[in-house]
Formats: structure tokens, C-alpha cells, sequence
């Protein structure tokens, strides 16, 4: 496959922008070798810089869950954005998406808008422990909530013990007040309590993990963690930013019947332009600055064209639900590439909720980072080359979930496992 467009323009990238990207997971390090610049999206597809069409299973790392450039998204945000686009003040379309969001996600009953997924995990542990008046939080490691200081620490022992930062430039003092736990450890959670119970202002939890790849929760631990942070005064948050309209509509929280006191929101809720949110009780959410004391601002927050996606997306997503036709797809997907790897002898072990998936090139079940971390990452860098050369775009590391879109079609998850039978014979052959 081609690509010299592509490596002359990630030339010039590496010059302009640190390691030539606007976010390192673009940067391939997981999988060596250089990015794909791409130039156009459309449904399933995206089409490289040089013409190669490739099937996406990234969807901009979960916002295209009705695929790229869905018609009535493109139309809402052209519509909008002649209205002009942000004017740092109130507008309806602002109570529109708040409606849909709170009418879809159980627990929440008020609702900020903000830019990102980081800032409303950022803002949630700020409310949180404004609320509270306590300092710690507890977070697992293998999660991922976005590059807020405090939570950019995944120390992987199965105690509680005090985090130390992963990032140079994240002081000590950032993460002191971090507790870090394992996975689906009802016990580690139980000690964490018993030891810092009444420090602890809140938990952040994935409650489906994408971060460390596709882990799912026990029943057991998403109970424990309701119950004992309901029994010591905590605030109990879930991180929907990826499971939120994705798993089911009202995200995670939805079909495992657990109610957080806090939720936050990305990716989908935005249609493929930056928003994030963050919401819950209100009873909590009255302490954000006006109504409270809570400081939190953002000059383009809820600007018209982020509401326009969003609203244009989520109302779809209410009106004509995807989620049984992407069961059904993602059932396929998962189904035959259990085969592939079988048929190919390569170690593995798949794990999905719904439209997302991990493929793991390890032969134990992925409960926690550390059986997690058991992979073999150099299998799947020759799996996903040899994926991506074959036009299948798949997540450009072991420990990102893939999604299923409902632009996919049959033919495109046959033709993917095709794809993946000749990728995993050659990741095992060598
Ligand atoms: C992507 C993600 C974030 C960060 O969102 P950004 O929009 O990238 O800042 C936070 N939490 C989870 C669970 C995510 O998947």
C-alpha cells in the first residue's frame, strides 16, 4: 500500500507539533512505524492522503457512532454555524442538549457542558471534593479519565497506596491525595474505605474500562462501589465518556442498573465536535459556581455548533436506537475473529460490551492492568499493520477498545474478518 503522501506530510508534522501530533495516541509509539495522514471520512470509510480507503474502527476514538460525516450532523452544524458560532451566552440549543441528556442518562438530574472529556473529569473531582470538603480520591489503574493532573497516576500495586505521578511536571503534591486501586478488587476497595473513609471525597471509575482495552466490570464491583460509597459520605463517579450513549443510550449506568452521583460525558455527546459534560444529583450539582461556590467556566461551553452535533446525534440515537443492529454487527465481529485467532493458534482473549471490543493477544481473561499488561503488544503490532494494509483501520494499541458503527455494514465485518485471519497468521508466524 502507498503511502508517500502520508510520510511527507508527517514529515513536515514532526517539525511543527511535538512528535508531528496533536494527541500522542496518534503517534502510532504503541505499533511502531509512522501515522496515516487521512483526508476525508464518510460513514465506515476514511480515505487516507493517498487514496487508500481504509474500514474505521477507531470512529475519532468513539464520537462517530453513526459514522462520519452523518448527513443531518453536517447539516445541523452548517446550519448553526451561519447563525454564528459562539457568543459566551445563553442560547435554547443549550437547554435542548441538557434536555436529551438528562432524559437519557438515569442519574442525572442537572447538567453542565464543557469542551472536552478531561475537563469534565477534571471539574467532577473539583465538584466532588468542593462538595465533600474532603481531599482523596480514589481512581484504578488501567483507567484512563483525561489528563487532569491529579488522575494522571496508575501506580500498579493491589493496595491502596499513594500514587505517584506518570507524567514529569505533575508535582507530588498533584497526586498525593490519589488513591489508586485495582479493577474489579472488591476487597482493595473494601481496605481503601476502612483505612481512609472518611478522606475519601470521591471515586472515579470507567464502568465498562476502554483505556486498558475493553475490561469489563464485575457485577459485585460496580455494587461495592455503590454501597460503600454511599455508606461513607463519598461521591461516587462514573467516567461515561466513552461508555455514555455507547454502550446502550443511556450508557453503562443504564444497563448495569447502578446509579452514580455523578456522571461524565465526551465523545459521543458531541457528534465528533468537542464537547464534554458533566452531571448528577442535583442536590450536588447546585454547589457549581453560580448557584454554588464550585468554580467552573469555559468561554465557548454549550456554543451553538458543539449543541447543534450533539443534538443532531443524541436525537438520533433516541429516535431511531442503533443498539440492537450494533449488538448484532459487533456480535459478528467478535464471533469471527475468535475464530481467526483459533484457527491461527495465536493466544487470545475477547472481551465486548456491546459496539466496543478488545481483541487480546493474551490467553488469560483481561480483569485488571495487571493481567492486562500480560499481553503480547509485539503480536498485536504485527496484527495491526497487518490490518491496516489490508484497508482496516483498528485501534493503534492493545489497550484501546475498538467500536463498531452503525454506518458498518455485514459486508464490512465479513471483509474485516477476512482481513484479520491473514493479519493474525502472519502476527503469529514470525
Ligand atoms: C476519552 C476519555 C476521556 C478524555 O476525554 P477527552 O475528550 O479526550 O479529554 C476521559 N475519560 C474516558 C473514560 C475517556 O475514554
Amino acid at each position: 500500500m502507498n503511502r508517500s503522501r502520508s510520510r511527507e506530510i508527517f514529515a513536515r508534522a514532526k517539525q511543527l507539533m511535538p512528535g508531528g501530533v496533536n494527541s500522542p495516541a496518534r503517534a502510532f509509539a504503541a505499533v511502531g512505524g509512522e501515522p496515516i495522514v487521512f483526508a476525508r471520512g464518510q460513514g465506515a470509510y476514511l480515505w487516507d492522503v493517498d487514496g487508500n480507503r481504509y474500514i474505521d474502527y477507531i470512529c475519532s476514538w468513539g464520537p462517530h457512532i453513526l459514522g462520519h460525516a452523518h448527513p443531518p450532523v453536517v447539516e445541523a452544524v452548517e446550519r448553526a454555524s451561519r447563525n454564528g458560532t459562539s457568543f459566551g451566552a445563553p442560547t435554547e440549543a443549550e437547554n435542548t442538549l441538557c434536555e436529551l441528556i438528562v432524559d437519557a442518562v438515569p442519574s442525572v438530574e442537572r447538567v453542565r457542558l464543557v469542551n472536552s472529556g478531561t475537563e469534565a473529569t477534571m471539574s467532577a473531582i473539583r465538584l466532588a471534593r468542593g462538595y465533600t470538603g474532603r481531599d482523596a480520591i480514589v481512581k484504578f489503574a488501567g483507567n484512563y479519565h483525561g489528563h487532569v493532573d491529579s488522575l494522571l497516576v496508575a501506580a500498579g500495586s493491589s493496595a491502596a497506596t499513594l500514587g505517584v505521578p506518570n507524567s514529569p511536571g505533575v508535582t507530588a503534591g498533584a497526586s498525593q491525595d490519589t488513591l489508586i486501586l485495582q479493577y474489579n478488587d472488591v476487597a482493595g476497595l473494601e481496605a481503601a474505605f476502612a483505612a481512609h473513609g472518611e478522606r475519601i471525597a470521591g471515586v472515579i471509575v470507567e464502568p465498562v474500562v476502554g483505556n486498558m482495552g475493553t475490561v469489563v466490570p464485575t457485577r459485585e464491583f460496580l455494587s461495592a462501589l455503590r454501597t460503600l460509597t454511599e455508606r461513607n459520605g463519598a461521591v461516587l463517579i462514573f467516567d461515561e465518556v466513552m461508555t455514555g450513549f455507547r454502550v446502550a443510550y443511556g450508557g453503562a449506568q443504564s444497563l448495569f442498573g447502578i446509579r452514580p452521583d455523578l456522571t461524565t460525558l465526551g465523545k459521543i455527546v458531541g457528534g465528533g465536535l468537542p464537547v464534554g459534560a458533566y452531571g448528577g444529583r442535583a442536590e450536588i450539582m447546585k454547589h457549581v459556581l453560580p448557584e454554588g461556590k464550585v468554580f467552573q467556566a469555559g468561554t465557548l461551553s454549550g456554543n451553538p455548533l458543539a449543541c447543534a452535533a450533539g443534538i443532531a446525534t443524541l436525537s438520533e440515537l433516541r429516535d431511531d436506537p442503533p443498539y440492537e443492529r450494533l449488538e448484532q454487527l459487533s456480535r459478528r465481529l467478535a464471533v469471527g475473529l475468535v475464530a481467526a485467532a483459533g484457527r491461527a493458534g495465536v493466544e487470545h482473549t475477547l472481551a465486548r460490551v456491546g459496539s466496543m471490543m478488545t481483541l487480546f493477544f493474551s490467553g488469560e481473561p483481561v480483569r485488571n492492568w495487571p493481567t492486562a499488561a500480560k499481553c503480547d503488544t509485539q503480536a498485536f503490532a504485527r496484527f495491526f499493520w497487518g490490518l491496516a494494509n489490508r484497508g482496516v483501520y483498528w485501534p493503534c494499541s492493545q489497550f484501546e477498545a475498538l467500536f463498531v458503527s452503525a454506518a458498518h455494514t455485514e459486508a464490512d465485518i465479513d471483509e474485516t474478518i477476512s482481513a484479520a485471519q491473514e493479519a493474525l497468521a502472519g502476527a503469529s508466524h514470525r
